[in-house]
């Protein structure tokens, strides 16, 4: 199966037979503009499109995955890739393009390329959970060898397993694998999602990415840890002289993404539930402030060793924390970077880091100086901060698109109760 990533984050594309994938590398599958209007629900509410168009879907030999679990069901193969024009021009649209033209842009303009690690929380539902488990080797012992048959799973397709812990929530989980290269690592991110939802099905659960289950309960997030580096792969993001260990080559980067902040939550938090968990106290992130070592910061410096010795500049990075698995992990990590970029051209100077404590017990003048807003308190609000963004994050067809997309799904559940949505949302991610 030919496959992307799409708006509504769904696996979406057409199958054909495995001995025609020589010609289907260059030939792709036929695909329809409008197919990306498809939200989360299924429903097509409004596209610019109607019925007409025709567009290439051509499977990456990168994006090549077989799930194969070795208990005798069918192996299933996906490869993600690129949608094109007719006349292989790159699809204004694509997710996947949206992101290599933005890491392009890096290297081209400044050099730079970016190492990535998506860490997913999930919930597993199906059994009981225990009460009192959280992060306990009960909550392990509950889900038998289910992080067994994810890990190899991972390990077999070269995905690089890192850990696999019992989250805070009863039966919440997290998966994490090493950093990779940009697109490699979004890729990555697609691909786990499907393994562990594969897994989890093959036990009779269902795992769920969905950005949180009910109103006030705790979230399923998506960090993004990133760092930059040169073309030969030399660390740039840390300096032990500057403030807080960044280097001159980060600070506008981390700049232009936190300056971004509400508009890029459009993107990497795009469903209208991931505003429930965008709250304080949730161990997400709810404004837009540097944070070392705070887990509510929306970008975190994360901790390094303090040990004499220690290699700090290959282990420094940040961690973007408004990002959910409602989210393309091309399209987030493509918002991110062109933030990132817009902050490197402004030469943006980085703001001082703030726990949200410390964002708290500030004047409003002090906020301003640093500038730290709240992000939005809904998908709506959202929206209306990437439509008044002049084209930094997303531009022309595609930024119509996405608005027009995301209003549909928003619209579309207007009317119906948080915990009812927050059911619906479960259902699909
Ligand atoms: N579950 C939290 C979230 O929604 C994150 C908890 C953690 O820091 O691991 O992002
Ligand atoms: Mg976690």
């Amino acid at each position: 199966m030919a496959c992307y990533s799409d708006f509504a984050g769904q696996v979406r594309g057409k199958g054909f037979p495995a001995r025609e994938l020589e010609e289907r590398w260059e030939k792709g599958v036929g695909w329809t503009p409008t197919n990306i209007m498809i939200n989360c629900f299924g429903a097509i509410p409004a596209t610019p499109w109607g019925a007409s168009g025709d567009l290439t879907l051509r499977p990456d030999p990168a994006g090549d995955i077989t799930l194969d679990f070795g208990d005798g069901a069918a192996p299933e193969r996906f490869i993600l890739g690129y949608v094109d024009a007719l006349d292989g021009a790159p699809w204004s649209c694509c997710p996947r393009h949206y992101l290599r033209t933005a890491l392009e842009e890096l290297e081209r303009d400044f050099g730079l390329r970016l190492r990535v690690a998506f860490e997913h929380e999930f919930t597993c539902l199906g059994f009981e959970p225990r009460l009192g488990a959280a992060y306990g080797q009960e909550s392990i012992r509950q889900i038998g060898d289910l992080p067994e048959i994810i890990l190899a799973a991972l390990d077999r397709t070269g995905l690089e397993p890192d850990t696999f812990l019992p989250e805070y929530s009863p039966g919440q989980y997290e998966v994490t694998v090493r950093p990779a290269l940009g697109m490699e690592a979004a890729d990555r991110a697609v691909k786990l999602r499907q393994i562990v939802r594969a897994a989890a099905a093959r036990k009779g659960w269902r795992a769920t990415f969905a950005p949180i289950l009910r109103s006030g309960g705790v979230g399923n997030g998506v960090h993004i840890h990133f760092s930059l580096e040169d073309a030969a792969g030399k660390p740039l993001s840390y300096d032990p002289q500057g403030p807080q260990g960044v280097s001159a080559v980060a600070a506008p980067f981390i700049a232009g993404v936190l300056a971004h902040g509400r508009a890029l939550c459009t993107v990497t938090a795009p469903s209208v539930v991931s505003y429930e968990r965008l709250r304080p106290n949730a161990w997400s992130a709810s404004v837009t402030n540097l944070g070392k070592r705070d887990r509510e910061a929306l970008v975190r410096i994360c901790p390094v060793s303090e040990k004499p010795g220690a290699a700090v500049a290959r282990s420094f990075n940040f961690e973007y924390r408004a990002a959910d698995a409602a989210a393309t992990p091309h399209l987030a990590l493509g918002a991110l970077v062109r933030a990132g970029l817009h902050g490197l051209r402004a030469k943006a100077s980085l703001p001082r880091a703030a726990s949200v404590i410390e964002v708290a017990a500030m004047s409003e003048a002090e906020r301003a100086a640093n500038g730290i807003v709240a992000l939005p308190k809904s998908l709506g609000e959202a929206l209306d901060h990437l439509e008044g963004d002049p084209g930094t994050l997303m531009a022309g067809d595609m930024k119509a698109a996405y608005l027009m997309h995301k209003r549909g799904e928003a619209g579309q559940v207007a009317a119906t109760g948080i915990d009812q949505l927050c059911g619906l949302y479960a259902q699909v991610y």
